[in-house]
């Protein structure tokens, strides 16, 4: 079963998050989300759709767009591409109890070449631990990688950093400066409002 482990953690008859067995629409772009979400700790959940699920991580901080900043990015459950579209409240008590914000979202290119420019696949790039990808979003834009730590005691979670291009900017700081949904305009505070199922 896809995102299995996704389903097991949720009861879909009291959570208004999708069940995910419709896909994404229309692109044909890979697309990517990140939600703000405001549940026991507040965190930005950094998604990218591979193969046909979204590849998950936690990433406390958020993004940068500074390339001199390393983002700690926790991995955790792939998510139905549906999810890409979720904002709204998860009842307390659930799986991620807490609001969830689309922050921004859009599609990419996968843009990891090997050493002979040659593509890598999305894939093979996830399973290596270096994806390599140009964000088209309404706040991020150009290239991000997305790195996994393989020793030390941070083994197994990823760092993001923004690549060093005409889109990284060290004085913007999209996190702090700009707060609301691309989907809706509303603030966090005007999500809360929102009855949950
Ligand atoms: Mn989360």
């Amino acid at each position: 079963m896809r995102n299995k482990e996704y389903k097991e953690k949720r009861d879909f008859s009291k959570t208004n998050e999708p069940f995910g067995d419709k896909g994404k629409g229309k692109t044909n772009e890979p697309i990517f989300v990140i939600q703000k979400h405001d549940a026991s700790h507040l965190h930005y959940d950094f998604r990218i759709e591979i193969d046909g699920t979204l590849k998950s991580w936690s990433v406390p901080k958020g993004p940068s767009t500074d390339p001199h900043e390393k983002r700690l990015a926790v991995p955790t459950e792939d998510h139905p591409l549906e999810y890409a579209d979720f904002e709204g409240m998860i009842p307390e008590g659930q799986y991620g109890g807490g609001t969830v914000m689309i922050w921004d979202r859009g599609t990419f290119d996968n843009i990891a070449e090997d050493e002979k420019g040659k593509p890598i696949s999305l894939k093979k790039s996830y399973e290596n631990g270096t994806v390599e990808i140009y964000l088209k979003g309404e706040k991020l834009k150009g290239g991000y990688a997305l790195i996994k730590m393989k020793s030390g005691n941070m083994e197994g979670n990823w760092l993001l950093i923004k690549m060093d291009d005409d889109k990284a900017d060290a004085r913007r700081n999209p996190v702090n400066t700009e707060t609301k949904s691309v989907k809706t305009g509303r603030s966090l505070e005007e999500i809360k409002k929102e009855k949950p199922k």
